[in-house]
């Protein structure tokens, strides 16, 4: 069982994520709206793993994902992508990306992604 944190500005996104990993046995510590609300609370929180939306307001998971990265060098994160990121995708991967899962979410994968991450 791994402490793991949401950031995303999808409240749907965020329920049927929650649902998917409690139904793993993981506990969600916590959740956040955006990139900087993600990173304050991972500098509090220190979950095991984020998972992370790339568009977001005030702060794009990009953006998040470069200064956890930075700041926690141990840190997991897992990118939530939608169709046509592909940019975006080689961006996580440069600063650092563990994992990518896909919008719309297939309960399957993303639990094979996690387990993955977190071994
Ligand atoms: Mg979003």
């Amino acid at each position: 069982m791994a402490k793991i944190m949401i950031v995303d500005d999808s409240r749907t996104s965020r329920k049927i994520l929650r649902g998917i990993l409690e139904s793993s046995g993981h506990e969600i510590v916590a959740e956040a709206t955006n990139g900087q609300e993600g990173y304050d609370k991972y500098a509090e929180i220190k979950p095991d793993m984020v998972t992370m939306d790339v568009t977001m307001p005030v702060m794009d998971g990009i953006e998040a994902l470069k200064k956890i990265k930075g700041d926690f060098p141990d840190s997991k994160v897992v990118m939530v992508t939608a169709a046509g990121q592909k940019t975006k995708m080689v961006e996580a991967v440069q600063n650092g990306a563990d994992e990518f899962v896909s919008k719309p979410f297939d309960a399957e994968q993303l639990k094979k992604i996690i387990e993955k991450v977190l071994s």
